[in-house]
């Protein structure tokens, strides 16, 4: 199957691409097919699918006490993944992160992918267990995006946990990341945050994915930031169409991002959610033109659950 990495080189025009989230747990497939078909007969060049760590719920028991449970909400990224692949010939890329795996288990989970012939992942640390202060590494886990990409970049030379193991297959991953325009919540300056990035890729991943902003500025001195301190690979601007009125504050307290003045205004001005949604299509497209005009490699554009504003945002577009 193809890399990704090779459509950015390749491609003369502006891709785009969405990530989409597992269904909920006992919800079926089906429901994610339809929603996603339009979307399918505009060609997104590939989509991305999220992973969801467990969380901790609460239950009551008869006698009145709590017991703690640990759920996965969201499972299946790899089935939906070459669920897709299957159904619609596109290509997937699962996100894999280092949050509840070994690294025994990362190297499962990723010769599970290599025998279906995905060849695409994005690396992630993932974030604290809900209702934890920190980010949590397993014993024997990954505590940084890095770490994960060495030992992809590993399998991708052959080499696997067991030194025993000797002319193990190759891998052939393509390895996206994740990049912050406006810094990585965690970190003290967005030069120490730039510095990781760039470990990141000196180690070995091929691209770099941004969480979502909403001012293009933000992107284009981000790039040039990148640029300076020797990052070279294709940095994929990420983009949501705002679409609730709840978005003004869930998005900066979730992502760590800002709202421009002049679209919080607009949105606050709206009388439900479907002028907001209106106001957030708008305003993507805006985005997504002047990104066009400067030729950036793809659009990646975040669906959140909801593929129709993305829709909306595409068939204006592509
Ligand atoms: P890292 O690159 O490891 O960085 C984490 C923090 O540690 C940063 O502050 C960095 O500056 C710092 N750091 C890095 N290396 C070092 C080091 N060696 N020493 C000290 N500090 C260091 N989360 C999910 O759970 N599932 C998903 O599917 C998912 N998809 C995402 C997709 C995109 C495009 C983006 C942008 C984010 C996604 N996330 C997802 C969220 C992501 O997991 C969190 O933002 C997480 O907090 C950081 O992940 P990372 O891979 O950027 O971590």
């Amino acid at each position: 199957m193809a890399k990704i990495i090779d459509y950015f080189n390749e491609s003369k025009e502006t891709l785009y691409s969405i990530e989409i989230l597992p269904p909920l747990k006992g919800e079926s497939i089906k429901g994610l097919f339809e929603r996603i078909m339009p979307l399918m007969e505009l060609k997104p060049k590939f989509i991305d699918v999220t992973y969801h760590r467990e969380e901790y719920v609460y239950k009551q028991k008869p006698n009145g006490f709590l017991e703690k449970r640990v759920v996965k909400k969201r499972p299946g990224t790899v089935g939906i993944c070459a669920a897709l692949m299957n159904k619609f010939h596109v290509e997937t890329v699962p996100h894999i992160i280092c949050g509840g795996f070994s690294r025994e288990e990362t190297e499962n989970a990723l010769i599970d992918l290599d025998f279906l012939g995905i060849t695409n992942v994005l690396a992630l640390r993932g974030d604290a267990i809900k209702n934890e202060p920190r980010f949590r590494a397993e014993p024997d886990g990954h505590n940084y995006a890095s770490d994960l990409i060495e030992q992809i970049v590993d399998m991708n030379n052959g080499r696997y946990l067991d030194e025993d193991l000797k002319q193990c297959t190759r891998t052939n991953f393509c390895i996206g990341v994740a990049g912050y325009p406006e810094k990585h919540f965690e970190a003290p300056n967005l030069n120490i945050d730039l510095n990781h990035l760039k470990k990141k890729i000196d180690l070995g991943a091929d691209y770099i994915v941004t969480q979502m902003f909403f001012d293009n500025k933000k992107y284009f001195d981000f790039v040039k930031s990148c640029r300076d301190v020797g990052i070279k690979v294709p940095i994929i601007p990420g983009l949501k169409p705002i679409s609730t009125i709840k978005q003004l504050t869930t998005l900066p307290s979730f992502f760590h991002i800002d709202i421009p003045d002049d679209l919080a205004k607009e949105v606050s001005r709206c009388k439900n959610n479907e002028d907001v949604m209106q106001v957030g299509i708008k305003w993507c497209i805006q985005q997504s033109k002047e990104l066009m005009e400067n030729n950036v490699p793809c659009l990646h554009y975040y669906s959140m659950g909801r593929a129709d504003p993305v829709i909306s945002v595409a068939r204006e577009l592509f």
